[in-house]
């Protein structure tokens, strides 16, 4: 792993595929620990959530249900807090275990969302598993569940997880390189802030 360029900006390695491979595969045995005989179902948060949720069902030892709703949040003019709906449930989960499956959990508004989702649909648990979670970031009360590796406020791409469209694909994930000019802008939103963007 070296260090890479995206677009404008300098990305260092952070966390190995290793690394990564070990906190799925903790999250999804404690998941099938805990969840006993329930089949549960999960659901990705599209689009961060698609390298995740591919590893985590394989790494699942039971029998699960797979689906996804995708999301967009937008930054900078607008709030962060305005989320979109661009692909809904399109399932009853009616009396089911749901698990919400995250690439990662940064300021809460995109669970707040998820909440608001789930508040009709009548399930009997909705359960909350993310890779990465931004304690310093975060702002909401909602409890997670599970979590894979908590990291420092500071801007992270690869597995699944994108600047400006790239850098998804990659299966380690990277850190920006800041200097201390940059801090607040980390802070304060991803880089490419003010356009929209797709969780
Ligand atoms: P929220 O602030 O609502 O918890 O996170 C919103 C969305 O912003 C996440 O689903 C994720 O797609 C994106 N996001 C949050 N933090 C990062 C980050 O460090 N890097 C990237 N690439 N996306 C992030
Ligand atoms: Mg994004
Ligand atoms: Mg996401």
């Amino acid at each position: 792993m070296k260090t890479i360029k995206l677009h404008d900006k300098e990305f260092r390695p952070f966390i190995s595929a290793k690394e990564i491979d070990f906190a799925v595969t903790n999250m999804a045995e404690q998941l099938a620990k805990d969840l006993k005989d329930e089949v549960p179902v999960f659901v990705g948060i599209l689009n961060g959530s698609f390298m995740l949720v591919s590893d985590f069902v394989k790494k699942y030892p039971k029998p699960c249900e797979v689906t996804f709703i995708k999301l967009a949040s937008y930054e900078g003019v607008k709030s962060t807090e305005d989320i979109q709906r661009l692909i809904g449930l399109t399932q009853d989960l009616t009396g089911r275990t749901v698990v919400i499956l995250e690439d990662i959990i940064d300021t809460g508004n995109t669970l707040n969302e998820i909440h608001r989702i789930f508040k009709n649909e009548n399930v009997k648990q909705l359960l909350i598993a993310t890779l990465f979670y931004k304690p310093e970031a975060y702002k909401k009360d909602f409890k997670l569940h599970y979590i894979g590796k908590e990291i420092p406020n500071k801007f992270i791409v690869g597995y699944g997880l994108d600047y400006d469209g790239l850098g998804r694909d990659l299966p380690e994930v990277y850190q920006l390189k800041t200097t201390q000019h940059m801090t607040n802008l980390v802070l304060f939103g991803p880089p490419g802030a003010g356009k929209g963007t797709q969780a």
